[in-house]
């Protein structure tokens, strides 16, 4: 399917890029020297531009699997097996057999990873390196994280949607619906992981059912405020095009490279005045030829952003 693009709203294709560098390497640089340098990129940068995954909000305590998952979804698992209720990524693909079951489990999940979760220190240690630069963010991420830290609304693209909104599920219109309070009510009147049909949300245009507004399908939505997030994006690159800029990547795997991971890529391999911080728990792998204009640090990223800090200030 393809989306009719407004005449005045940028094309978000255009941040996309599928090519993988073909040097991919593990850096054998001492930690602290890898710290040191990537302080000094970020010191020196002109503008900061943070690539977050899924791995950020990992790393940052938002787990979606071990006791955090079975303390607060036992009654689901019980229910629906714990073959297929092995953490709340695996869950959310469950084939629920109803919206009375769809929405007993989302509006849980909801709750639990945008609404009532607190900014982790990650995101606050995050947003004072970059508070008195001029950063922005782009993030695959839909739990709010950025926001609740400090960051400003206008500089965060959040492409893939958010945990907090609902869209029609064929998408038949380029709208989306706060639903915090709905899923507050649901999580009250659920009663053996089912919502009462009463509370099921439907369509206001064509009456079909309605889906939480995240990328999963065609029918994602991308409304006029999504749109201008986009444009600012766009305004921002070409901004700093000839500055020093420091791209900093949290968590970004392999699994959607071609939103943050390649683009971020391609964006030092087109402007020598980029350097990439790239920082991920086990795929830290950087291409080779970007030499010193590239760090990779693996490990415990919480750790490294706090190190990251301390050098900073
Ligand atoms: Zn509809």
């Amino acid at each position: 399917m393809i989306k009719k693009i407004k005449k005045n709203h940028v094309d978000w294709q255009q941040f996309l890029c599928g090519t993988p560098a073909r040097d991919y390497i593990f850096q054998k640089d001492a930690y602290e020297s890898q710290i040191h340098a990537a302080a000094e990129l970020i010191k020196n940068a002109d503008a900061v531009i943070i690539g977050a995954g899924a791995g950020a909000s990992t790393a940052a305590g938002l787990s979606y699997s071990g006791k955090r998952f079975t303390d607060n979804f036992s009654e689901f698992i019980e229910k629906y097996g714990k073959a297929y209720m092995t953490d709340m990524y695996a869950a959310g693909f469950y084939p629920f057999s109803s919206e009375e079951a769809k929405w007993g489990y989302w509006s849980k999940h909801a709750l639990m990873n945008r609404f009532t979760t607190p900014p982790f220190p990650l995101y606050k240690e995050l947003y004072d390196i970059v508070k008195d630069k001029e950063y922005f963010v782009l993030t695959t991420n839909v739990d709010h994280q950025f926001l609740k830290s400090g960051f400003s609304d206008s500089r965060i693209f959040a492409t893939q949607g958010d945990y907090g909104e609902i869209q029609c599920q064929r998408g038949c219109h380029q709208k989306v619906y706060d639903a915090e309070e709905l899923f507050i009510q649901m999580d009250e009147a659920r009663k053996d992981c089912l919502i009462p049909s009463g509370l099921v949300p439907k369509c206001p245009v064509c009456g079909g059912n309605m889906a939480m507004h995240l990328r999963c399908d065609n029918y994602f939505v991308e409304d006029e405020a999504w749109h201008e997030s986009a444009d600012r994006y766009a305004d921002f690159l070409a901004d700093i095009k000839g500055k020093k800029v420091a791209l900093l990547e949290l968590g970004v795997g392999f699994n959607t490279p071609i939103i943050i991971r390649f683009p971020f890529e391609k964006l030092v391999r087109e402007n020598e005045t980029y350097s990439l911080i790239r920082l991920n728990m086990d795929e830290a792998v950087v291409p080779e030829n970007f030499g010193s204009r590239a760090i990779g640090i693996g490990g415990d990223m919480a750790k490294a952003i706090s190190d990251l800090k301390g050098r900073i200030k």
